[in-house]
């Protein structure tokens, strides 16, 4: 089991699309996966059609108050996951955790009490270095970082990845980026080449190949509950997605080589 965290402390730049559609990806390749929803807005729960409204219980119990894993997972049927959901009771994790011992391991602990159901585990992160993003950070093997090639984007950057360097060096060694991925791609965008520049320079392979566009069906899918691939499979982000997911496990099945060899 592989457990990726989709972390941007900055808002809007494609965590929850990504980590929705990598998930549903990854899904139609006959990855058993989990979709982790970390973030109190709910939105990677309502984009997969799960009514964040109408659960009994969320992460929040899973975390906090130590429900059973199988009262809270929900199949997310159409999108072809499994989903532990999430909305705004996950406010108050936050300042609960700090009465727990190990407040950094809970999630990590979860995780690991179904090892062997999943190959693919992806969290989608709050956008912002809380203790639940930390909690994010520790349980994963790997970090996706999705950005939008703007002037900004390259600051955010340095404070995630010194945040990805404390949780490695104290909590989580084991702890990579996987890549990080271009979103809402606009090449006509003069400000993207010399971003796109940048970005080679400072992080060379870890720049995934494949980027995703500007894509108005990726916007529209979550208002029918629906991963892009099943609401218009043949539209640019649909292709964009699955082209990620290959790109991945690519990536995985190169390192294993090389382990091997
Ligand atoms: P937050 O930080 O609030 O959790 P986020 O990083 O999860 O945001 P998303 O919710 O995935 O970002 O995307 C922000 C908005 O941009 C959403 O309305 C989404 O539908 C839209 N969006 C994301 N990616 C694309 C894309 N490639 N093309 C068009 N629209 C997109
Ligand atoms: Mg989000």
């Amino acid at each position: 089991m592989e457990v990726i965290a989709v972390a941007n402390q900055k808002g809007g730049v494609g965590k929850t699309t990504t980590s929705v559609n990598l998930s549903a990806s990854l899904s139609v390749t006959q990855q058993r996966v989990l979709l982790v929803d970390l973030d109190p807005q709910g939105n990677a729960t309502m984009g997969s059609g799960i009514n964040k409204n109408a659960l009994d219980e969320t992460l929040y119990d899973l975390i906090i108050r130590d429900s059973d894993f199988s009262t809270v997972i929900r199949s997310a049927k159409e999108a072809g996951y499994d989903l532990l959901p999430s909305n705004g009771d996950l406010v108050s994790a936050e300042a609960q955790l700090l009465d727990f011992e190990r407040r950094e391991y809970r999630l990590d602990a979860i995780l690991k009490s179904v090892e062997g159901s999943y190959d693919y585990v992806v969290i989608d992160c709050p956008p912002s270095l809380n203790m639940l993003t930390i909690n994010a950070l520790v349980a994963a093997d790997k970090v996706i970082i999705p950005m939008q090639c703007e002037y900004y984007a390259l600051e955010g950057l340095s404070a995630l990845m010194q945040t990805i360097d404390i949780i490695k060096a104290h909590l989580n060694p084991e702890l990579e980026i996987e890549g990080v991925v271009r979103t809402m791609y606009d090449p006509r965008n003069r400000l993207t080449i010399e971003v796109n520049n940048e970005l080679f320079n400072h992080l060379g392979k870890k720049v995934y190949r494949t980027v995703i566009p500007r894509n108005v069906r990726l916007a529209e899918a979550p208002s029918f509950g629906l991963p892009v691939i099943q609401y218009d499979r043949h539209s640019k982000g649909a292709i964009a997605y699955l082209a990620l997911a290959g790109e991945l496990l690519r990536r995985a099945d190169e390192a294993k080589v090389l382990k091997c060899s």
